[in-house]
């Protein structure tokens, strides 16, 4: 395929200065909106309350309006005697009678305070006899009452233009009797997903389509930043297509976005297309990893800007350059931004010459900081983004940011919400069932995985409630438990069963497909326990896709499953899910290494029940295709 290079690439800061100055950000015009409908909008006025709240002298309790000084030097030993009038006062009426010395009047909390009076005495510290109060304490001015104006004055300004309206806004905006209010009009952003080989979640799926997730993530982003997005679908990679679409985007919207076709191979025609538009492009592509295929362009000064389809780098560059621009048309200040320090756990190589947002979960450290580990999945991976806490964003020149260094973690959402359970090793799809049956029991878990040896390295550290093992010892031809120090203890998992897969129509047992040369294998990444099996079992030979090392289960299952490979090493469980035939190889112990002093931690001792000989969630696992570790 023929590519074009980009032209110039621009350094982050320089492109967002180049695209702000050619597109218009100014709030957009305010609309007047029943204050039934005003929750979420942002406000285009400071509202200044015209009315005092209260808006009269108010009692706070049930009990006398009194003059205090008629009570001074009551007590329970020498009460006083006032005389009781024979009017009382409720609420929502303006009492008629005056207290005068000597004498008091009943009055309800929320009741309007009576001329003469200056305080209230709660019925608790008063008797009545016969048209006399007694009152057995003594109060001062201003006594179990609030003074008209004591919570808004009239003519107090009780809001600013650009607050988001929550129900604590909405409820003030009530007390002052506002009906209706002036907010910012929602910025219209109309969103074109592009690619020949996206199909929308729900629609038939082929070998080769994909379903459109940026669609959707773009849509409900602008949606959470307050704007009103109009998903106006998916369009085929053709010129026409894509220009009436972009025509027809442009009617109504305040933003246009497109995501995928903007990087310079012969199917993108997207630049193309926005390059007719006036000014057009003003960047196309900023030294950013991932993203570095943006395109920042304005119809007018409208901006248009077209995300890679990527779905990782869709996100980010959403993140970085749109969403602040949907926050000012919406009339909000820029966003929160909360960066936090860590220590990196892992040694990451980084690419020179490039801005890089390295996704990281967080973890707890024993000695109370952080630790951030990277995610490890690219720019294609649309889990990414949604189970990180938060980035870090290496520099374009740094190439190595050793473990331990000590990074500044911009968090993703809302502040840092810690998990109740962290997970850090082997990935397996019976933990997920695990990790479900914990969340039911409202347990939040989080689990990265990096793999048997990351989470010993993470176990040790103490970064983690628990990690997830499955390792060979050779010498002892035992699983997991020569591994463990005096820190760690194993608490024993299930087996799962590893074995040769083939197509359902392939009969032949493993020792006919390793004989068939013709027949190409499926291999696993080096350093994985499949992969020190697959070794076992080929002895010296070396079939057809012996090169081919993908880096999952599911991955070897997809690849024989779709005919890429004739046969592969998957547990069965994934075999099964897929339809292959599985021929067993061997049971392997997956088990969970605890660092023995979180042993005793609510979440962890939910998860030995769980794992417990006779749990009921035993029952489950094996459904699962999943044994006792006590059975072997
Ligand atoms: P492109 O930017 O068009 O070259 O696309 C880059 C990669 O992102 C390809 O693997 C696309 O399949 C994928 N992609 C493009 N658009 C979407 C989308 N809307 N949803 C999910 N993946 C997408
Ligand atoms: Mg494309």
């Amino acid at each position: 395929m023929r590519q074009r290079q980009f032209l110039e690439v621009l350094d982050r800061d320089e492109a967002e200065r180049r695209w702000r100055a050619a597109i218009d950000a100014a709030p957009l015009p305010a609309e007047r909106v029943a204050l039934a409908d005003s929750l979420g909008r942002v406000l285009g006025e400071d509202v200044r309350a015209e009315v005092d709240v209260p808006g009269f002298d108010r009692s706070n309790m049930d009990g006398f309006a009194v003059r205090a000084e008629d009570t001074y030097g009551a007590n329970e030993e020498a009460p006083v005697r006032l005389r009781l009038g024979a009017e009382s006062v409720p609420t929502g009426v303006a009492p008629k009678a005056e207290v005068e010395p000597g004498t008091a009047i009943a009055i309800a909390t929320g009741g309007m305070l009576p001329r003469g009076a200056d305080a209230v005495v709660p019925v608790e510290v008063t008797d009545v006899e016969a048209g006399t109060l007694v009152v057995r304490r003594a109060c001062v001015p201003g006594a179990a009452l609030s003074f008209a104006g004591t919570d808004i004055g009239c003519g107090e300004t009780v809001l600013f233009a650009g607050t988001r309206l929550t129900s604590r806004d909405t409820g003030v905006l009530a007390a002052i009797g506002r009906r209706d209010v002036d907010v910012v009009r929602r910025p219209r952003v109309a969103i074109l997903s592009t690619g020949d080989e996206l199909v929308q979640p729900g629609e038939a799926m082929r070998p080769g389509l994909v379903y459109d997730s940026n669609g959707r993530i773009l849509a409900d982003a602008v949606r959470e930043l307050g704007g009103e997005p109009e998903f106006l679908g998916a369009f085929r990679d053709d010129v026409a297509a894509l220009r009436a679409a972009l025509r027809r985007a442009l009617g109504s919207a305040d933003l246009v976005l497109l995501s995928g076709g903007t990087s310079k191979g012969e199917g993108d025609l997207n630049g193309q297309v926005v390059a007719e538009l006036d000014p057009g492009i003003v960047v196309h592509g900023v030294a950013l990893k991932p993203g570095k295929p943006i395109c920042l362009a304005a119809s007018g000064r409208r901006p248009v800007v077209i995300l890679p389809g990527f779905p990782t780098s869709a996100v980010f560059t959403f993140h970085e350059f749109v969403a602040p621009v949907i926050r000012e048309l919406s009339g909000l200040a820029p966003g929160p931004c909360e960066v936090i320090s860590a220590r990196l756990a892992q040694k990451t190589v980084s690419e020179r010459g490039r801005l890089e947002y390295l996704l990281v979960g967080l973890v707890r450290r024993p000695d109370g900081g952080l630790a951030a580990y990277p995610m490890g999945k690219g720019s294609g991976s649309v889990t990414a983004f949604s189970r990180a806490d938060g980035f870090v964003r290496i520099p374009r020149n740094t190439e190595i940011v050793e473990a331990d260094s000590e990074v500044a973690v911009t968090l993703i959402g809302r502040g840092l919400t810690l998990a109740d359970l962290v997970v850090i090793g082997s990935h397996c799809v019976g933990l997920d069932a695990i990790a479900a049956a914990l969340a039911r029991e409202g347990f939040t878990v989080k689990v990265m995985a990096v793999g048997s040896q990351g989470g010993l390295a993470a176990a040790r550290r103490g970064e983690c409630d628990t990690a997830p093992i499955h390792l060979l010892d050779p010498a002892s031809q035992t699983y997991n438990r020569p591994f463990l120090d005096d820190s760690l203890r194993l608490l024993p998992g299930y087996t799962r069963l590893q074995g040769v897969v083939t197509r359902a129509d392939e009969a032949r047992e493993i020792d006919d497909l390793l004989a068939d040369t013709a027949l190409r294998m499926v291999n696993r990444n080096r350093g994985s326990g499949t992969r020190i099996l697959i070794d076992r079992v080929l002895g010296a030979r070396r079939p057809p896709g012996h090169a081919y090392e993908p880096r999952s289960h599911f991955a070897v299952a997809a690849a024989v499953a779709q005919k890429r490979a004739d046969w592969g090493v998957t547990i069965e469980t994934v075999a099964r899910q897929s339809g292959l035939r599985f021929r067993p190889l061997q049971p392997e112990h997956y088990d969970f290494a605890v660092p023995v002093d979180r042993w005793e931690r609510p979440a962890v001792r939910a998860l030995r029940r769980l794992l417990a000989p006779a749990s009921p969630f035993r029952a489950k696992l094996e459904a699962l295709g999943f044994g006792s570790p006590h059975e072997c």
